[in-house]
């Protein structure tokens, strides 16, 4: 009768045993008190009225107590709190002390639910067939447990063999439409309707939820069954609304998701915190940045208002949403200190992830006290960390968070190998690069992808094309991006025009703008200008700001003034706040002697309030990172630095230095655009070294310096004859690549 197969009765030696000893109670007292415990513990179960319970129901004078309805209660307990292995103990006790128990169909539904509920589908099923009586609790049980499993055909086919008995309830519709294709979904909304339960929210919310996942038409339209359940819905609930907003989402259609959000909100039906989580993650689709900013804080109050700001979920998705729009990183960390005390890794993972580019030396920090609040990191946490590793000036933080994946047993984990190629890529070392990717086991496309890109941030263009030519999966479209980089780093422009045309033909991708950016880049950079802008001319797309800087850039490099006017223009256009347009624009009337023109160019730039992004440069020394500004005086030496910098120049001048002052805005006196040079960030950097040279981490023949843009013709010229002077290797990584100077020449052959 009972599922005796499964389980053979064995003697109870649970850790109830202590407390048991202590216990005096004579059979009658145990017997009330164990009532009241159980009637508590109907109400509301916790795991100490659990516990407090089961002394009670073990003890020896207790036996008055073992009716079936106190192990019913107790296998609702059980469910309730998650505690699968006491019920199968309690089972067991049943089995031996109380056989013909489970015969009572209330309590054999309670332990069918108990494993249902906790994923022993066997255990549950072999309960279900054999019990004496079933009725519609029983099936709905079983159901439930094989829907939550997500265990579709064994789900569907119990459904459909529970008509034959009974009118399946709303929960029981809904548990069958979670795990249902297209097809059968479609028959359970026909049965539905049929027997009237469309009417029931539940079912309906079930339908949208089906219909969203199994949609193949992907605008909402009367033609979209979801959509049409949904306004077919006499009565509406938070979870009607959050399905239908999940499934904007999954079609692609946040700012319909929005719109349905800002109903729900002016209408008064609330939300929760599935509402507020999906909306925001919706931002980061949003074309309108500023626009979604704003929405962002409107959100950020919404949460304030609410309470809902303490809850860790719905400030993550808003740490991360701010984060992606590029909101104030202060307020992204208050956010974070208002929940902090939650050991929550996603939180912390989060607010790395904020911190990671913009301020790696702040997300390593927090990466570091991981530990200390007891969390351990996953693999997307050591992912992030990479990604802040990859903004330093040397590889040793790479290095140590790679130990640490080692230790942690990451090693083969493919997103890390990954990172670690990308990160070593872009700190400066190579070799490492070379030596993660050449011992992973498997690679993706992204591990072709990171190795090309870290040759073209190193000028390695023939190994980029090498390493291309051995690529054993298929292309994706950033692997032109980075084989058409790494070209136009080299000014190799047959190579760079035959990769191109291969894009479309051979490997039958459509060319993105990037492709074209690269394109114009690559033309532009070696002096075929007219070439670029046929290239612009050609696009199927509209040039965007980085295309029309690209021509931009080339025409002040070539000195092509005509087509430096329409480029500025139309950058100002796309891009208002770029300063580049303006300076080439300005310093194209100077050269032209059109002096009015220039002057008001100057003066658009200040109106708009346009500013040019400043420079700045940064070292590390003795584990310090050490930033500077253009100008010098934000620096504590700041005053010893410039002193220092101009006898090196004095000195660079005798082998040949001469400040490039054509490079300085026009409207300045000769000998202050002359300062201005000289006071260039990277140059304050070296000057800031080469004052160190005593400490035991300046003494190596290597400077490392890295630059937020990229460095100007007067810095690299300088910078060569300092290799020279200095008699060590200046390595300097700008926003585009990394230049070696040695002995008075660049790795980049002053080509860049
Ligand atoms: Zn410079
Ligand atoms: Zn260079």
């Amino acid at each position: 009768m009972v599922c005796t197969r499964m389980l053979q009765p064995r003697p109870i030696t649970t850790h109830f045993r202590p407390l048991l000893q202590t216990l005096t109670t004579t059979g009658f007292t145990a017997a009330a008190e164990l009532n009241t415990i159980l009637e508590r513990l109907r109400v509301g179960p916790t795991r100490s009225h659990l516990n407090e319970a089961l002394s009670i129901f073990y003890s020896p004078n207790s036996s008055p107590s073992h009716s079936p309805k106190s192990y019913a209660i107790l296998f609702h307990a059980c469910a309730r709190l998650g505690c699968v292995d006491v019920g199968q103990a309690l089972h067991q006790h049943m089995l031996t002390h109380n056989p013909i128990a489970i015969q009572d169909l209330y309590t054999a539904n309670h332990l069918l639910n108990l494993y249902s509920k906790s994923g022993q589908l066997d255990c549950a099923h072999q309960l279900f067939d054999e019990m004496c009586r079933r009725n519609i609790v029983s099936w709905t049980s079983l159901i439930s447990g094989y829907a939550q499993s997500g265990k579709a055909d064994a789900c569907f086919s119990l459904f459909s063999n529970m008509l034959a008995h009974y009118k399946p309830t709303d929960f029981a519709y809904a548990s069958v439409l979670s795990v249902c294709d297209g097809l059968r979904g479609k028959q359970v909304h026909a049965l539905a309707l049929k027997t009237g339960y469309n009417v029931f929210v539940y079912v309906g919310n079930a339908l949208i939820g089906m219909y969203t996942k199994n949609s193949e038409i992907s605008v909402y339209s009367d033609e979209n069954e979801a959509w049409r359940v949904f306004n077919d819905m006499e009565f509406r609930n938070i979870v009607s609304w959050n399905a239908m907003i999940a499934g904007f989402q999954m079609s692609g259609q946040g700012d319909k998701a929005m719109k349905f959000f800002t109903m729900m909100h002016s209408d008064g039906l609330g939300f929760d915190r599935a509402t507020l989580v999906t909306v925001l993650s919706l931002l980061s689709s949003q074309c309108d940045l500023s626009w979604s900013l704003k929405f962002c804080s409107q959100l950020h109050c919404v949460t304030l208002k609410t309470g809902f700001v303490l809850d860790v979920e719905v400030v993550t998705a808003l740490i991360k949403a701010y984060s992606f729009l590029e909101g104030n990183i202060g307020d992204c960390y208050n956010l974070f200190l208002e929940v902090r005390g939650h050991e929550d890794i996603v939180l912390w993972t989060e607010i790395m992830a904020t911190f990671s580019e913009t301020e790696p030396e702040q997300a390593l920090f927090l990466f570091s006290q991981l530990h200390t609040e007891g969390l351990i990191p996953d693999s997307y946490a050591f992912s992030v960390a990479l990604k802040a590793c990859a903004g330093f000036v040397t590889e040793r933080h790479a290095s140590v968070v790679h130990c640490q994946v080692i230790k942690a047993g990451f090693v083969d984990t493919l997103v890390l190998e990954n990172a670690l190629i990308h990160a070593y890529g872009r700190c400066g070392s190579i070799a490492q690069a070379r030596q993660v990717f050449g011992e992973m086991r498997l690679k993706d496309v992204v591990s072709w992808n990171s190795m090309l890109k870290a040759y073209a941030f190193h000028g390695e263009p023939d190994e980029a094309l090498k390493l291309f030519e051995s690529i054993d999966v298929e292309p994706d479209a950033t692997t032109f991006v980075a084989l058409l980089s790494a070209c136009s780093h080299a000014g190799m422009v047959e190579e760079g025009t035959r990769i191109f045309n291969s894009i479309c033909g051979k490997h039958r991708i459509a060319p993105q703008l990037d492709h074209y950016a690269c394109m114009v880049d690559l033309l532009g950079r070696a002096g075929q200008i007219f070439r670029a802008e046929e290239i612009i001319r050609q696009m199927p797309m509209k040039p965007d700001s980085v295309v029309w800087s690209a021509l931009l850039a080339a025409c002040r490099k070539h000195g092509e003034y005509q087509l430096a006017t329409i480029a500025a223009s139309k950058l100002n256009e796309l891009d208002s706040g770029n300063s580049l347009g303006y300076v080439v624009m300005s310093n194209a009337y100077f050269s032209l002697n059109n002096f009015d023109e220039a002057h008001l160019t100057r003066k658009q730039m200040k109106w708009l309030g346009v500013r040019k992004e400043p420079g700045l440069s940064w070292t590390e020394i003795g584990g310090r990172v050490h930033e500077f500004a253009s100008g010098g005086q934000q620096h504590d030496l700041g005053e010893a630095i410039r002193t220092n910098l101009l006898d090196l120049v004095k000195q660079l001048k005798k082998l040949g230095y001469t400040p490039l002052t054509s490079l300085v805005l026009h409207d300045i006196e000769e000998e202050h655009k002359e300062e201005q040079l000289y006071f260039h960030s990277e140059k304050l950097a070296l000057m800031f070294i080469l004052m160190n040279a005593k400490d035991p981490h300046c003494k190596s023949g290597v400077v490392r310096i890295m630059k937020n843009i990229r460095i100007c013709l007067d810095c690299h010229n300088f910078m060569k004859l300092a290799s020279q002077l200095v008699q060590k290797q200046i390595i300097v990584r700008d926003s585009n690549r990394f230049h070696h100077f040695l002995g008075g020449i660049c790795s980049c052959n002053d080509y860049w």
